[in-house]
């Protein structure tokens, strides 16, 4: 016998008994975006890996430790991507999508790809919707944003469950200033910073105040404010926002500490957070990220998405889905009554009843043994005296009464009790 090959450390099979969720999330996604005039697009997995060494920045953990890098035969270095919005914004470029009204508005669902250390919850496959609104710097389109993703939440029950913490991260006008501020203050208490902050802080510092260890967050309340540092610009944008989302009465937290991962990311950040699942708390996050287009080439569009962790959701959700498992068992005995069901079965598939046929070879008592781990409620049983009568027997799994149909009126009869369910 052969070893048998198993999967990849830190990825994940989405099993057939959690599938239902996902499409669950999937198709909610889909309904709502649409709804707002999202269009969906699809960039390839792969790209130049120079797209996201510009895009997402040289300096960050993800281009730095994180990338599924490789040469390919032709000697070219490509990544697979680690996010989606350098991706689409490349496609949104590469194909003139900006001369169409403005905001173009995006959504794409796949798999994202990161070289991270495997813990629960967290792959190195892992999938996540993205909705992306290019071309507008409109305050109003930012609480348009936040107002799908909470849509989006609503519609898949877990609103209730989440809070949106809401900052802003100035812009190139007065965040050097701020950060400036920020590394003097961090090198001041140095002593009391975690090894990963005293790196950063000369790194990254915003990244600091992300810090989750407990050791940390005394040093981190204290920190300068990002804000108390905006512009005035900045500043009145950020209120913007806020009244927007006072409007539609979607409420949020204002937490200065809140920064993310990308260098791109200017002004308005957003984060969905959780108190169930441990330390990665976030099921959602997002931000504007004016400057990125042309970063990567294209026109000084402005623009602003967030990202949803599809594990992480599908983790909330409870798993007693709603999906409903097979009405019942077709069990012919023999081949001739095979022949005689085949048909039946074809007919009622087809107006939407999920039924599943038996091959004629095996006995009753496995048959129904098989239905009663299938967990139908009815089995329908043609043997050969029946087939000779032209009738079959209806079983009612659970009280095991059974009643004779026409095998002439068994379609019709299946498809009353599917109406019933
Ligand atoms: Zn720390
Ligand atoms: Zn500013």
């Amino acid at each position: 016998m052969s070893v048998a090959i198993k999967a990849v450390r830190g990825v994940h099979d989405i099993l057939p008994a959690d599938t239902p969720r996902w499409q669950r999330v999937e198709a909610t996604a889909r309904r709502v975006f649409e709804a707002h005039g999202y269009h969906e697009i699809r960039p390839p997995i792969f790209e130049r890996t120079e797209l996201f060494a510009r895009g997402i920045g040289e300096l960050t953990d993800i281009v730095q430790k994180e990338m599924y890098t490789f040469e390919d035969k032709g000697g070219e270095s490509l990544t697979l991507r680690p996010e989606a919005t350098a991706s689409v914004l490349r496609a949104y470029v590469e194909h003139g999508l900006h001369v169409q009204p403005k905001p173009v508005r995006l959504y794409t669902i796949g798999p994202m790809f990161r070289y991270e250390r495997p813990q629960a919850g967290r792959y190195r496959q892992f999938h996540q919707l993205n909705l992306e609104a290019v071309g507008e710097v409109h305050p109003g389109l930012d609480a348009e944003v936040i107002a799908v993703l909470m849509e989006l939440f609503q519609g898949v029950g877990l609103a209730d469950r989440l809070t949106l913490a809401l900052n802003s991260i100035g812009d190139p006008a007065c965040r050097p200033a701020y950060r400036e501020k920020l590394v003097e203050y961090l090198r001041r208490r140095a002593a009391e910073l975690c090894q990963e902050c005293r790196e950063r802080a000369e790194r990254n510092p915003l990244r600091v105040l992300d810090c989750k260890k407990p050791g940390c967050q005394p040093v981190l309340d204290e920190a300068p404010s990002i804000l108390d540092a905006l512009c005035r610009e900045c500043a009145e944008h950020f209120a913007h926002v806020r009244r927007y989302l006072e409007a539609m009465a979607l409420p949020y937290r204002v937490t200065p500490r809140l920064v993310r991962g990308f260098d791109y990311y200017v002004r308005t950040t957003f984060e969905l957070l959780t108190g169930e699942l441990g330390a990665q708390n976030a099921v959602a996050g997002g931000g504007r990220y004016d400057g990125l287009v042309q970063l990567l080439g294209g026109p000084p569009d402005p623009g602003i998405g967030f990202a949803v962790g599809m594990e992480r959701v599908v983790l909330l959700l409870s798993s007693d889905s709603n999906k409903a498992g097979p009405l019942a068992l077709l069990i012919p005995l023999g081949d001739a009554a095979l022949l005689r069901l085949f048909p039946v079965a074809q007919a009622v598939r087809k107006q939407g009843a999920v039924v599943e046929l038996g091959y004629g070879v095996r006995r009753l008592r496995s048959e129904l043994d098989r239905a009663n781990r299938l967990k139908v409620p009815y089995a329908v049983i043609v043997g050969e005296s029946e087939l000779e009568k032209g009738e079959a027997l209806i079983r009612e799994m659970t009280s095991g009464a059974q009643r004779v149909v026409p095998l002439s009126r068994l379609e019709g009869e299946l498809m009353t009790l599917a109406g019933r369910r």
